[in-house]
Formats: structure tokens, C-alpha cells, sequence
């Protein structure tokens, strides 16, 4: 289960992993080969059928043992997930370590219901008396390639449900946020996850490359450009792919909403982890007759928002930038709408004296020519708009390749759930963001550009298995009507059956 079985010197490639907030670096990781990954997916494979032969309840006993761990370590595990992330300690506590702790638990309590074998009925006569079951097997060797976002819940999350299904499981973590990965290496070993069923393979894209040419499916999550690369790599070997990709997540707010609540919730979920959550609140589209009241009260709240390198639980509100690159990404979105004629009410600046961060954030007089309008900002900011009425927020809000999350603020809940059904996403909350993430018998996935397939709920545990039809037939005759040899009057026979099944319909 181990990972770096060498210590990285100075002659090998290595990823010195810095701390976001300060600057420092933490400890520095290996770059795997494409050799070292082949070695790793060797181990996987010959431990995966004793894993796969403890059964449901043995691998339950193994997750829920890490349950506890996770809890009784969080403070270890919070500490480093803020040193490679430098996102905030409450963030780290309710997003990563909440996540995960409610996972163990749900994925070891679920796995045996949501993978069961399933008898089937067939109305079809021609199998009438036959055993029909389905079951799910395990694929054997997975591999997750994970962002750097959400070192814990989106990198190693997904290896939960693979490993309760019975697989074998490789992580790729992002090169800029591997040591949590590390760290639950050995949170699995020491409460008896057998060697080789976990598996850390740190690198940059072409450790993930060669992750996808050795494993039996590819759970993804990342940009949507680097989904489609993982995607193609994947073709060559036929590998099935399952990708939560990117997404540009508006906010509709109308007439009626409860303004307080919206405002809270516009600025908690633009801002919360610096912004940088794929279901983040990445737009908002304001009825015209509450637009400068719920404006004036955003723009109070982010103006109260403390910032700045996480010194322990209630030190900060909004932590860093974790990737270096996606400074420049959210400074040059509002570089651009500010050069366009949008206008700043607070933030707008990148502060990199010491660590990396970006001023929370508010815009507004933004249209959809502006690219913090269509394109992922992934940073804390948030670009308002006046919208005429709930018809043309419901046409922006589709304006957009994306279709991860979104949400619709009314005090008129079933006009609410009525846009949320016109709207092009996955998950569509009313009155709420993101907590939808919470209720793990939900599924979660993609629309559009946003992703190919889903986490969560039946199917997100289904993705990790070969399903199986079985057909059992247990009383028989010697030889049954279709078969050799054919003879004009059977075959009359079986036309006026199916005549008589299929052909009593109208021609309307
Ligand atoms: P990237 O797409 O840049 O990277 C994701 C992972 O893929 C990293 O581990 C990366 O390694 C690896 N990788 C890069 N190139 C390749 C390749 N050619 N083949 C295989 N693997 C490769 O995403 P980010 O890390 O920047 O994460 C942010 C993105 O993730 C945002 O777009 C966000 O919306 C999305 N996301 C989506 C979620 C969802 O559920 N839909 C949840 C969380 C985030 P390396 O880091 O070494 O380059």
C-alpha cells in the first residue's frame, strides 16, 4: 500500500510540495515512472481477490475502523490538507474531514444493498421458467486521478466506493496536493487494508498517463480539458472513464427570495474554500426589483470577510489560492471584465507578499461577452447580474457549456423546483447550494461539459464493477422448438406466436 518505497534525492524527479499560504515548502514527493506504476498495478492485482474474498462485511470492518481513524486523527489530517491547500481550518473540517467520515460509513453500510444481486422477471415466454439474475463484480484494478481542491474528499473520497465494491485501487493525487493522499496511505494501513489494495502514485500528467494505461477503469476529476485527454488515453486501451469535470454554477434569485438568507448563501458559497469547488456559486442572476438590495448586502459580507494564511479554527474566513496558475486565471478574469466595463465593489486584487491569495471578490455591470461570466473562475469571486424576470435567468443560466450544479432563491417553492427542472445541470438546489454534495444517496455528475457520469448513489458505486447477467435454466426438454433442425410447420408456429405477442397493436 505504500507509495514512495524510495525516499526522493536529489538526483531523482521530485515534487517539492509548497504550502500556498506561506510560501514554504512542506516535504517533497516522487515523480513515478511509467515503469514504477506498471510495478504498482502488478501489486494491486495480486492482492485484489483476497480483498475481493473478504466479502462485504470484511471490507466494511476495514472502512469503518478508518471511519474512526479519520476522527480520532483529524487534527493531524486537517494540518496537513491546510499545509498543501492553504485553504482554512473550518474548511478543511467540513468539507474534507465531513465528507469523509460520513463516506466510510455510508459506502460500508450501502455497498452490500447497492451491489446485491438483482433477480429479473422476463415478460418474454420464450424464457419463461428461467433464473434471470444481475451481479455486480469487481473490475479489480482502479484508478483515481484526482484535483488538488479537495486533496481528501475529492481525490481519496473516490477510492472509498471502489474499495467497498472489492477493487484494488491506485491514486493519482494532483501534483500539488499529494501529502494527504500519503498520509491516508497509512491511515489504511494501520487499520488493515491489506497491502497493495491502496495506492499512491505520485507525479505529474504522465504519472496520470500511465495510471490509465494499467488499471480497468479511470474515475477522474479535474478540468474538462484534461478530462478529454483522459478520455482519449483511455480509448486506446478501451478503458470505461467516468469524469466530474468542471463547472460555471449560477445563482438565480428572484423577486420573492428571503434576501438575508440568498445573500448569506451568495457570498458563503462563492467564497468558502477561496472559491475553488467545483460546485462553487460561480454567477448570480438577481431579479430586477431586489438587484441593489441583495448587491448591497453581498457586497457588505465579502467586505467583512477575513483572509489570509489559516492560523488555527476561527483564524480566517477565506484561505489562499492552492494552484499557482489559477491566480492568474482569477485575476485575469476580472482584469478582463474590469477593461470591459465592469465594475469592482470590493476585492480585485491579487495579494502575493507573502503566500498566495486573491481578494474576495464582487462584480457587477458583467454580461456574458466577459469570461468570469462563461468561463470556470475557480476563485473567490462573484459576478452579478440584473436579470428582467425568471425567464431570462433561467436562458443565461443555460448560456453556458457547463451543467454541473446550480441553484433557484424564491419563497414560491414550487415555481422554484419548476426552473430548477428547466435548468441545464446535474443538481439543481432550491433555496440551498452545494449541500446536495452532503447526501451521498444522491447522485452527483455532470450535464454537458461538466462530466460523464456520477458519484454517489446507486450508480456511484456501480461504476466500480462489471455487471453480469445470469441466465439459469433448470428444467428443460431435450431439445427445444427453435432449434435445429428448422421444419416449415414450427416455424409457422413461432410466426403466429409472435404474431399473436407482438403484432396486436394499432398502426395509429
Ligand atoms: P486538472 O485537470 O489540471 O488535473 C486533475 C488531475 O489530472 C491531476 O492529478 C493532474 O495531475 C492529472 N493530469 C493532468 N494531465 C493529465 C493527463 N494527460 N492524463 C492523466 N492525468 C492528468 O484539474 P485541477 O487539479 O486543476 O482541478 C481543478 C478542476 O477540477 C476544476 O476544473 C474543477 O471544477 C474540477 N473539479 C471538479 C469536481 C467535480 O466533482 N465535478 C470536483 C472538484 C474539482 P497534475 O496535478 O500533476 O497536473
Amino acid at each position: 500500500m505504500a507509495i514512495v518505497e524510495r525516499e526522493p534525492s536529489a538526483q531523482q524527479q521530485q515534487i517539492d510540495v509548497e504550502n500556498p499560504a506561506t510560501g514554504a515548502v512542506v516535504r517533497s514527493v516522487p515523480i513515478l515512472s511509467a515503469e514504477e506504476v506498471r510495478t504498482l498495478a502488478e501489486r494491486g492485482r495480486a492482492a485484489q481477490p483476497a480483498w475481493e474474498a473478504l466479502g462485504f462485511e470484511g471490507r466494511a470492518r476495514v472502512l469503518r475502523r478508518a471511519q474512526k481513524w479519520v476522527l480520532d486523527h483529524r487534527e493531524r489530517l486537517i494540518e496537513t490538507i491546510v499545509s498543501e491547500t492553504g485553504k482554512t481550518h473550518e474548511d478543511a473540517l467540513l468539507a474534507e474531514i465531513g465528507y469523509v467520515g460520513n463516506a466510510f460509513g455510508f459506502w460500508a453500510k450501502n455497498a452490500p444493498e447497492y451491489l446485491a444481486d438483482e433477480k429479473v422477471r422476463s415478460a418474454n415466454p420464450f424464457v419463461l421458467g428461467r433464473k434471470l439474475v444481475v451481479r455486480y463484480a469487481p473490475l479489480g484494478l482502479v484508478g483515481v486521478i484526482g484535483p488538488w481542491n479537495y486533496p481528501l474528499s475529492n481525490s481519496f473520497g473516490d477510492c472509498i466506493p471502489a474499495l467497498a465494491a472489492g477493487n484494488a485501487v491506485i491514486l493519482k493525487p494532483s501534483e500539488v496536493t499529494p501529502l494527504t493522499s500519503l498520509l491516508m496511505a497509512e491511515a489504511m494501513r494501520e487499520c488493515g487494508l491489506p497491502d497493495g489494495i491502496y495506492q499512491v502514485a505520485t507525479g505529474l500528467g504522465e504519472t496520470g498517463q500511465a495510471v490509465i494505461d494499467e488499471v480497468d477503469m479511470v474515475m477522474f476529476t479535474g478540468s474538462t480539458a484534461t478530462g478529454k485527454k483522459v478520455m482519449e488515453r483511455a480509448a486506446r486501451t478501451l478503458t470505461p472513464v467516468s469524469l466530474e469535470l468542471g463547472g460555471k454554477d449560477p445563482m438565480i434569485v428572484l423577486a420573492d427570495a428571503d434576501l438575508e438568507r440568498a445573500a448569506n448563501a451568495a457570498t458563503y458559497y462563492s467564497m468558502q474554500n477561496g472559491g475553488q469547488t467545483c460546485i462553487s456559486v460561480e454567477r448570480a442572476y438577481v431579479e430586477a426589483p431586489v438587484y441593489d438590495a441583495f448587491v448591497a448586502k453581498v457586497t457588505q459580507k465579502v467586505k467583512a470577510l477575513r483572509q489570509g494564511a489559516p492560523a488555527g479554527p476561527g483564524s480566517v474566513d477565506v484561505g489562499a489560492i492552492t494552484f499557482p496558475k489559477q491566480l492568474d486565471i482569477v485575476s485575469g478574469h476580472v482584469d478582463a471584465a474590469r477593461s470591459a466595463g465592469a465594475t469592482v465593489l470590493t476585492g480585485g486584487h491579487a495579494r502575493t507578499e507573502s503566500g498566495r491569495f486573491y481578494e474576495p471578490t464582487v462584480l457587477v455591470d458583467v454580461d456574458h461577452s466577459m469570461a468570469c461570466m462563461t468561463e470556470e473562475t475557480f476563485g473567490p469571486t462573484l459576478p452579478i447580474m440584473r436579470v428582467n424576470d425568471a425567464e431570462e435567468a433561467v436562458k443565461l443560466a443555460n448560456d453556458s457549456p457547463y451543467g454541473l450544479g446550480a441553484s433557484v432563491w424564491t419563497s414560491d417553492v414550487t415555481r422554484g423546483e419548476a426552473l430548477a427542472r428547466r435548468i441545464e445541470a446535474g443538481a439543481v438546489c432550491v433555496n440551498d447550494a452545494q449541500v446536495n454534495y452532503l447526501a451521498l444517496e444522491l447522485p452527483m455528475g455532470g450535464w454537458k461539459s461538466s462530466g460523464l457520469g456520477s458519484r454517489h448513489g446507486a450508480g456511484g458505486i456501480r461504476k466500480y464493477t462489471r455487471q453480469q447477467s445470469l441466465l439459469v435454466t433448470r428444467l428443460a426438454p431435450k431439445r427445444d422448438l427453435h432449434m435445429f433442425p428448422y421444419k416449415a410447420k414450427t416455424t409457422g408456429l413461432l410466426g403466429r406466436a409472435m404474431k399473436l405477442l407482438y403484432g396486436r397493436g394499432k398502426r395509429d
